[in-house]
């Protein structure tokens, strides 16, 4: 068998959104399984859809994500361009060969006329848009005679009037179809370019694709793009289609919706890794219980047939808990790295970052929660007294006023700042006094931080905020219980 090949062909609008992204990874890793070739084509005859440095978009998204492509306009191999609208001449040649052999031919009905057909079935109450065959068959004189005026012509396929075609579906098995239900599709329009439904064959077939995946939309075109690999002869690829990543149980995940994107996603802080782990198991099954992928693994374990036929919800709960497992695992010094575009507004106020980051780490499921969890570092949040009431601890606002006044010499007078040191002359005095080290940390925590949930306890806060930040806090809380 042919070594697999498989192509992303993806159109450039501007944006990636996740459901996109996933048929790139399911083709990579169909690909890359086989130890086959992937490569990427840009769709760009849709000039009026093109969008400037959409091309970028698809490049950096898919080198973030690790999906390389071995073959693409950027990495040529044997099979280029590839890039749709450098192929023009290509797509011509093929659909004149096809007029050629009678299997396809040109028409040459106005907008004007087509409009009046559409009309002339709304009226007759018939099934509207299918090509009612006017040119289907001219005589040769009047297409000759058309041809030399310059009269513009699109060139449509001839499709059987009888029979059936059918053809195999990886997911969705064995596709039946009459053949009077499939119009005479254009294959090339009048400005020479292919549409779509030709252009997938020709290219899919001269760069040698083995395997096609693609959105389930595609489905019902299948049977047409079956027809035009019979009417070249050329063998058909194997077909993937795959079900749509839904926003809910009735509407899909779409650019117009504003639905996740992967730049999305990536700005949220999310990290690539675990949306490309999310996005692998959105809809594909794996034979274990395992949940967490390298790509290696991905690549290991990829079978296609372990796309699930059903559509795919977009679960954002199970994305975050993806994405809190590739957190837990960095390490502390990649934990910071990440983080910090997320942190740099508070950054001059972080006395120990490393000591804030190992406290953030267990407690971050998205980074771009972090500045919500940090933003008592740079300026202490107005709060309720109520808070210092914590029944387990026994402390309220009165008990917390004696211990802050305690804790306030005892830390001006302590020179190791570190949480250690600090924790140590705190146990101590707690000791002496016979009370719980709680009855002085907790009432400490809420003086700093101003809020309960805070990124670490009372002594890792008063390190991460500085000395002069702590005492200065101290004493505001000692003013604000009086
Ligand atoms: N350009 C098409 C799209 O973006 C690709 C379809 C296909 O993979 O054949 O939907």
């Amino acid at each position: 068998m042919a070594k697999t090949r498989t192509r992303f062909a993806p159109s450039p609008t501007g944006y990636m959104h996740v459901g996109n992204l996933r048929t790139a990874l399911y083709t990579f890793l169909t690909a890359k399984h086989d130890n086959g070739t992937f490569i990427l084509r840009i769709e760009d005859t849709d000039q009026g859809r093109k969008v400037d440095g959409a091309v970028d978009v698809i490049y950096k998204t898919l080198t973030e994500t690790g999906l390389l492509w071995d073959e693409g306009p950027d990495k040529p191999g044997e099979v280029g361009p590839y890039v749709q609208s450098e192929r023009m001449g290509i797509f011509k040649e093929w659909a004149e060969k096809l007029v050629t052999e009678g299997k396809a031919y040109y028409c040459f009905c106005t907008e004007e006329r087509l409009e009046k057909m559409k009309a002339e079935q709304i009226a007759a109450g018939k099934t509207v848009g299918s090509y009612d065959r006017h040119c289907r068959d001219l005589s040769k004189e009047e297409i000759e005679e058309n041809l030399k005026n310059g009269v513009p012509y699109v060139i449509r396929q001839k499709m059987p009037l009888e029979g059936k075609t059918s053809f195999d579906d990886l997911i969705y098995g064995h596709i039946e179809v009459d053949n009077s239900e499939l119009e005479d599709q254009i294959l090339l329009k009048s400005d020479g370019m292919p549409t779509y439904n030709f252009a997938n064959v020709i290219d899919d077939h001269l760069m040698g694709i083995t395997h096609v995946l693609r959105g389930n939309e595609y489905l019902s075109s299948t049977p047409k793009y079956n027809l035009l690999y019979q009417s070249f002869g050329w063998e058909p690829p194997v077909y993937i289609h795959c079900p749509p990543v839904m926003k809910d149980a009735h509407q899909k995940l779409s650019k117009r919706n504003g639905d996740a994107s992967y730049q999305d996603l990536v700005a949220k802080g999310y990290m690539s890794e675990a949306v490309l782990n999310y996005l692998l198991l959105l809809g594909w099954s794996p034979a274990g219980e395992k949940e967490i992928f390298s790509l290696q693994e991905m690549i290991d374990e990829w079978d296609p047939q372990r796309i699930c036929k059903s559509p795919a919800i977009f679960d954002p709960l199970k994305l975050r808990h993806i994405n809190f497992e590739y957190i837990k695992a960095l390490s502390p010094e990649e934990f910071a790295q990440h983080a910090k575009p997320f942190m740099e507004e508070y950054l001059p106020y972080i006395k120990d970052n490393a000591l804030l980051c190992k406290n953030l780490q267990p407690r971050t499921e998205v980074f771009g929660e972090i500045p919500e969890q940090i933003a008592f570092i740079k300026e202490m949040p107005d709060y309720d007294v109520e808070l210092y009431i914590n029944k387990k601890m026994k402390t309220d606002p009165v008990s917390a006023k004696q211990s802050l006044e305690i804790l306030l010499p005892l830390l001006k007078e302590t020179e190791e700042w570190t949480p250690d040191a600090i924790f140590a002359r705190c146990a101590e005095k707690a000791a002496e006094l016979e009370i719980k080290n709680g009855k002085l940390l907790y009432p400490l925590g809420i003086a700093l931080a101003g809020t309960q949930r805070t990124p670490g306890g009372g002594t890792d806060l008063a390190v991460i905020l500085g000395k002069e930040t702590t005492v200065e806090r101290i004493e505001k809380a000692i003013e604000k219980l009086s």
